[in-house]
């Protein structure tokens, strides 16, 4: 099996599942228990805390264990555009967000909050728009550092600069995709989450981090763990693993831009000889994600067709693919229609090899054969 959805969950590694059996092993306690016990688990579970602090280099941020991204942006956004909206109700985001942040911000539109979306130009997120989106009301902006779908980077750096006129605004960041891949802007958010299984953690790992002294309503009752933000009995053993696979990946980091920079190359190359096929990533992209437009033909069609010579590869995400909606992202990004319909998602990490790249090249191109006259009549 060649597995290239690397985007959609990757495959743990194995320190990380060896420190999560350890530690499940020897610490099954729960760390609010007072006894010697409950403290040595407590303690187990704050020096986690701590090197992630350490790895990430954060300051006077907060790392707060969640099940994943999902529960971190529902957390964070519904907690924020709560506790500021006697100064504000509008929250501006982009249609490239990732559904946990999307269907967030929708639902809060039923509390009476205003969503707004910033314009994309070129592949390019139009900052001038941006600036034009904000005023008084503004009191959330919430963005992902890089895009699930096609890997187009988003500029936080430029947004955090833009947003220094604003004080009372909370610039909150999606790193789910970037982590492990791109050196992260910690200076320039306010808050930003992870989820371990993008980068050969585990699944219901993630984190939210953010300022904990800022004020903030809480949407999770119950015994006050996680700074009384995230209720409920601690999963130590997830949490060390998690701290263990954010040091692998970090250190890792170069080393997997260098070799999935080349496998993207690699696949974009041979995608430009085959007259009719589209890459909709962006060439600035992040270098673990690729996607291919077959104009005229169902982005299912080819996953299926790849699954059939044992490749995995995806439509656009995991998450919409499930909901069978036309795919925002690839919209906003001005990807014609047609396209759109036949995008495939091509995702690699640190296990994918130069083989597997020349395999799935290979059956790229059989697989073009076979319908190579329905994408001419597309085209
Ligand atoms: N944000 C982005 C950009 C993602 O790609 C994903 C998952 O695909 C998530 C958030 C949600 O992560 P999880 O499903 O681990 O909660």
């Amino acid at each position: 099996m060649i597995y290239l959805d690397n985007c959609a969950t990757t495959k743990p590694d194995a320190d990380v599942m060896k420190t999560f059996n350890t530690v499940n092993e020897k610490y099954y306690f729960n760390p609010s228990s007072p006894h010697y016990k409950g403290l040595e688990t407590n303690k187990l579970l704050e020096q986690a805390r701590n090197q992630i602090k350490e790895i990430l280099k954060l300051n006077h941020q907060s790392v707060v264990f969640t099940s994943g991204a999902t529960e971190s942006n529902n957390l964070l956004i519904t907690g924020m555009a709560r506790s500021k909206k006697p100064f504000g109700k509008t929250i501006i985001t982009s249609h490239l967000e990732h559904p946990s942040v999307l269907e967030t911000v929708r639902a809060l539109e039923n509390e009476g909050f205003t969503v707004k979306y910033i314009q994309f130009n070129e592949g390019k997120l139009d900052l001038e728009h941006f600036r034009s989106l904000l005023n008084s009301d503004v009191t959330l902006v919430c963005l992902m550092h890089v895009n699930n779908v096609m890997g187009a980077i988003l500029p936080i750096t430029a947004i955090h600069e833009i947003l220094k006129d604003y004080p009372k605004v909370h610039f909150h960041v999606d790193c789910v995709q970037s982590f492990g891949k791109l050196a992260l802007p910690v200076h320039a958010m306010d808050s930003f989450v992870l989820s371990g299984h993008k980068f050969n953690g585990l699944k219901g790992q993630g984190i939210l981090v953010f300022d904990q002294l800022k004020t903030i309503t809480h949407t999770m009752f119950g015994g006050g763990q996680e700074y009384g933000f995230r209720s409920g009995t601690v999963n130590v053993a997830n949490d060390v693993a998690l701290s263990r696979a954010i040091r692998i990946a970090e250190n890792e980091r170069v080393q997997l831009v260098k070799r999935t920079s080349k496998f993207k190359m690699m696949i974009e190359e041979e995608v430009k000889k085959l007259p009719g096929l589209v890459v909709n990533s962006l060439p600035d992209g992040a270098p673990h994600i690729v996607n291919i437009g077959f104009p005229g033909v169902k982005g299912e069609v080819i996953v299926n067709a790849f699954s059939k010579a044992d490749i995995c590869i995806s439509t656009t995400s995991a998450c919409s693919s499930k909901r069978a909606k036309f795919n925002e992202a690839l919209n906003a990004l001005h990807v014609p229609e047609t396209v759109i319909a036949g995008s495939v998602r091509i995702s690699f990490d640190k296990y994918t090899t130069e083989d597997d790249i020349n395999q799935f090249i290979n059956v790229l191109n059989k697989i073009y054969n076979d319908m190579k006259e329905l994408i001419k009549d597309a085209v």
